[in-house]
């Protein structure tokens, strides 16, 4: 038996990828990584169990995580983040609609109190909220306002469901997938639009709550091209904090398991600007661990680096 909240995408047919606790998909390389994806019950117990799927995939491994790609299914998912003693993606997802005009008092219930009234949900392993939408046509709009710090639209990228687990910690579905509020026209609307270009600010305009803190300061400033070049050399060093985002464990020794390959005893080194693989015998730099990881190209991992960092 599944557990009730991985049943629901079953029944729903949607195709399901698993994922190791390292964060990386149970497949390699693009095509087999769309063969790994199942809608079948039985293989995904058999995952599950460690009795790995129909193709070989994590044969050993019991696998406790699931993906899916929302807009595959007319979904789209709002991902906000939520730390402990860090900052509250709540908060910002507020402050952002606020921003665009949309106060909290004006939204629709669920999106007020998403405890109490959101119909479909789940509440990640943090703490955060993945919030489903209905958005038919989702694979062919271009979401170009992206809304706040730690705060994110999940259309094309595959999204770990409810009923997985984490480390020990669990995500939770709530509601239930058929019961998802179309996405308000309001907000598509506004999650279309491409943020409008501001005025570079003199460092006296930008108000004190945004100088503090970095992200926020490059956010609101349009970055030059040089710029930018800088901000991805410079996100290179962080490649340590990005593994860590991901959900890798770095040892003391700097050792970790590698995610491109079956790994169960770590064998490889976490260095200043590369991991280097004992086993694979091979070096990635930052964006070429996230071109692996997420089977994309460089301008999606350039994005993906800076999102999960947390850069402008
Ligand atoms: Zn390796």
């Amino acid at each position: 038996m599944l557990p009730e909240d991985i049943q629901q995408y079953i029944d729903k047919g949607i195709k399901l990828i698993g994922v190791y606790s390292n964060g990386a998909v149970i497949a390699r390389g693009k095509e087999e990584i769309e063969k790994a994806y199942t809608n079948d019950a039985e293989e995904v117990e058999a995952l599950m169990h460690g009795n790995g799927d129909k193709h070989g995939n994590a044969k050993g491994t019991r696998i406790s995580c699931f993906r899916f790609v929302p807009a595959d299914y007319e979904y789209i998912v709002i991902d906000i983040d939520r730390h402990e003693g860090k900052e509250d993606g709540l908060e910002n997802f507020y402050t952002w609609l606020k921003k665009q005009g949309l106060s909290r008092s004006s939204l629709p219930m669920y999106l007020r109190n998403i405890d109490e009234n959101n119909q479909c949900y789940v509440r990640t392993k943090r703490g955060g909220y993945h919030l489903y939408f209905k958005c038919p046509n989702a694979k062919n709009i271009k979401f170009e306002n992206n809304p706040a710090d730690s705060v994110e639209c999940l259309v094309t990228k595959p999204v770990t469901i409810g009923g997985s687990c984490m480390n020990g910690q669990k995500y939770r579905l709530f509601g239930r997938l058929e019961n998802a509020h179309a996405l308000p026209k309001i907000l598509l609307e506004i999650l279309r639009k491409k943020e409008p270009k501001t005025k570079p600010m003199t460092k006296q305009s930008v108000p004190s709550s945004l100088q503090k803190s970095r992200q926020s300061a490059t956010y609101a400033t349009p970055m030059k091209r040089e710029e930018r070049d800088r901000l991805k050399k410079e996100m290179k060093k962080e490649i340590r904090r990005y593994l860590e985002l991901k959900g890798m464990e770095i040892t003391r020794q700097s050792m970790m398991l590698c995610p491109f390959h079956d790994d169960h005893n770590p064998s490889a080194h976490v260095y200043e600007e590369t991991v280097y693989c004992f086993t694979c015998n091979k070096s990635f730099d930052i964006y070429e661990v996230s071109m692996k990881l997420n089977s994309c190209d460089f301008k999606t991992a350039v994005d993906d680096v800076r999102q999960t960092l947390g850069y402008w």
